[in-house]
C-alpha cells in the first residue's frame, strides 16, 4: 500500500477556501512558517480510500475474532453507543461539573454517575464506588492510596508491605510501589493457586494490604480465598481485589462477600466499553464502609433540595482525574448492565466460563494444559511441546494471524513456559469457536510434522514477521 505522500500531485486539494471577504490581517512574522509544511496534496476521495483502507487493515472486536486472555476483548453492544450518542451526553461540556452555578446543566449526568456507582458497588459487594480513576491500573493506584490512607489514619505506621502473588498482573505491584508500598511477593503452587504455607509466613503485622485477582491470571478460582481474607484481617491488613476478571463471577459471588476491602473494576473489560491501543478506559475503585471516607473526589451528591451536586469527601485521597473521569465510558457501561440485568449478567459470566472450558476440552490433547484445575473465563497452555520442535507460543500467535484472527495472549502469565492464554468471552457463538480450534489444531498438527514450520508466519498478513527487539529499539526503522 502507498503512503499517503506517494499519493501527493502538486496543487491537487480536498478542499478549496471561498475568497477571502475580509480585510486581510497580517500574522506576527515570528509566528510565520519559513517554508510550507510538508503536507501530501491530495483529493478528498483519495484521503478518504486511504484512510478506510488502512482501517481494514486494523483487527479490531468489530473484524475479528480477538481470544486475548485477560483483557476481555468482547463485543461492544450498538445500544450503547446509541445510548452514548444522546446530544445531552454527547455534548457535555466537561466544564459544567467544576463550578456549583453550572450544575443545574449537568442534573443528568451526575444522576447517571450515582446510578453507575451504586449498580456497581450493588455487582460487587462494595460498599461505595469513586468513577475516578480512568483504567484499571489506575483503579489500582487509587485503592492502594486508599490503603496507605486508612492505615496513616490510623497511625499504622509499621505497615510498610504489600503481599502480591506472582501470578498477579504487573500493574499490581507496580501501582503499590508508586503508592509507597514495599512489594512482598508470593509463590503459586503447582496447582496454579496462591501457595498458602508462603502467604502464611509472608504475613505479618507490617503488612499493610494483600492484592489478589480471583479467579487468578491462570484463570483459576481461588480455592482457599476465605482463608486469605481471614488471616488478612487477624493483621489488619486489607484485601484488594483486581477485578479484572470480575466478568467470570458475576450473579454468581461478590468480592465484597469474600472479604475484599477494595477493588477495582475494569468497565472496558467486564461491562464491555470498548478498548484496545491503551484507552479510553474506566477503572472506577469500590470500598467497604472501613475506605469509603477516603474515596477519591469530588463526588456526586444528592442535595437537600432533591438536586445533584459534588462534594470532596472529608478525606479524600483527592482527585484521580479532571472532571467526571472517562464519562462516556460510564454511560455505555450504564447502558450495558441495564440492557442485560441481573439475570443477563449472570449469563454473561456463564457463557464466558463455558465457552473457555468449550476450547480447553478441544484443544487439551494437542496443547499442554497449564493446571489441572477447572478453568473459568479463560484458559492456559503451555506450548513447550511445540517449542521443541522450533513452534514457540509467538511462532503460533503468529500462525494464527493467517486464519484471520486475532493471536491470544502469549508470554502471561509469566508463571508458565510458552503460555498462551485464550479468552473467547461470552459473545461468539459455537461455529467461531470451533474455527478457532480448527486453526489451533491444524496448527499444533503442523508443528509436530515439521520443524520449525512458523518461522517465517505470518504469510497472509499486509506486514510480515517484524524484528521486534529492532523495532523496539529504533522507532524509525523502514522495513
Ligand atoms: C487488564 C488488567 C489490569 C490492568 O487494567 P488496565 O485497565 O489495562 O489498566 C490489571 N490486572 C489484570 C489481571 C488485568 O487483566
Amino acid at each position: 500500500m502507498q503512503l499517503i505522500f506517494e499519493k501527493s500531485k502538486e496543487g491537487r486539494r480536498a478542499i478549496v477556501l471561498d475568497p477571502l471577504d475580509v480585510p486581510e490581517a497580517e500574522l506576527p512574522s515570528e509566528l510565520r512558517r519559513k517554508e510550507a509544511a510538508a503536507l501530501p496534496e491530495v483529493s478528498e476521495l483519495d484521503i478518504v480510500r486511504h484512510f478506510t483502507l488502512l482501517s481494514q487493515r486494523n483487527f479490531g472486536i468489530d473484524s475479528h475474532f480477538y481470544p486475548l486472555g485477560s483483557c476481555t476483548m468482547k463485543y461492544n453492544p450498538k445500544i450503547a453507543e446509541v445510548v452514548a450518542a444522546l446530544p445531552g451526553f454527547a455534548h457535555l461540556h466537561p466544564h459544567l461539573s467544576t463550578s456549583e452555578a453550572l450544575w443545574d446543566r449537568c442534573q443528568g449526568a451526575l444522576e447517571l454517575t450515582q446510578r453507575f456507582e451504586g449498580l456497581l458497588a450493588e455487582i460487587a459487594g462494595m460498599e461505595e464506588v469513586s468513577l475516578q480513576p480512568i483504567a484499571g491500573a489506575h483503579g489500582e493506584l487509587a485503592g492502594t492510596l486508599l490503603m496507605a490512607a486508612y492505615h496513616r489514619d490510623k497511625g499504622h505506621t509499621h505497615k510498610t508491605k504489600i503481599i502480591i502473588p506472582d501470578s498477579a498482573h504487573g500493574t499490581n505491584p507496580a501501582s503499590a510501589a508508586i503508592a509507597g508500598f514495599d512489594i512482598v511477593e508470593v509463590p503459586s503452587g503447582p496447582d496454579g493457586m496462591i501457595d498458602f504455607e508462603a502467604y502464611s509466613k509472608a504475613m505479618d503485622d507490617d503488612v499493610a494490604g494483600v492484592m489478589t485477582t480471583c479467579p487468578n491470571t491462570h484463570g483459576l478460582f481461588e480455592k482457599r480465598i476465605d482463608e486469605i481474607a481471614k488471616l488478612a484481617h487477624k493483621h489488619d491488613a486489607l484485601l484488594y481485589y483486581d477485578g479484572a476478571n470480575l466478568n467470570a463471577i458475576m450473579g454468581k459471588c461478590r468480592p465484597g462477600d469474600l472479604g475484599f476491602d477494595v477493588m477495582h473494576y475494569n468497565v472496558h473489560k467486564t461491562f464491555a466499553t470498548p478498548h484496545g491501543m491503551g484507552g479510553p478506559g474506566c477503572g472506577p475503585v469500590g470500598v467497604g464502609a472501613k475506605l469509603a471516607p477516603y474515596l477519591p473526589g469530588p463526588r456526586v451528591i444528592k442535595q437537600e433540595d432533591g438536586r445533584f451536586g459534588l462534594a470532596m469527601p472529608e478525606k479524600s485521597i483527592g482527585r484521580m482525574a479532571p472532571f467526571f473521569g472517562n464519562f462516556m465510558m460510564a454511560v455505555r457501561g450504564y447502558a450495558y448492565i441495564r440492557h442485560l440485568g441481573g439475570e443477563g449478567l449472570k449469563e454473561v459470566s456463564e457463557a464466558a466460563v463455558l465457552n473457555a472450558n468449550y476450547i480447553h476440552a478441544r484443544l487439551k490433547g494437542a496443547y499442554q494444559s497449564a493446571f489441572d484445575g477447572r478453568f473459568m473465563h479463560e484458559c492456559v497452555f503451555s506450548a513447550t511441546a511445540q517449542a521443541a520442535k522450533g513452534a514457540k507460543a509467538v511462532d503460533i500467535a503468529k500462525a494464527v494471524l493467517d486464519y484471520g484472527m486475532h493471536a491470544p495472549t502469549v508470554y502471561f502469565p509469566l508463571t508458565v513456559k510458552e503460555s498462551i492464554m485464550i479468552e473467547p468471552t461470552e459473545t461468539e457463538s459455537r461455529e467461531t469457536l470451533d474455527a478457532f480450534c480448527d486453526a489451533m489444531l491444524e496448527i499444533a498438527d503442523a508443528a509436530e510434522k515439521e520443524d520449525g514450520a512458523f518461522a517465517d508466519s505470518p504469510r497472509k498478513t499486509p506486514v510480515g514477521r517484524l524484528d521486534e527487539v529492532r523495532a523496539a529499539k529504533e522507532l524509525n526503522c523502514v522495513y
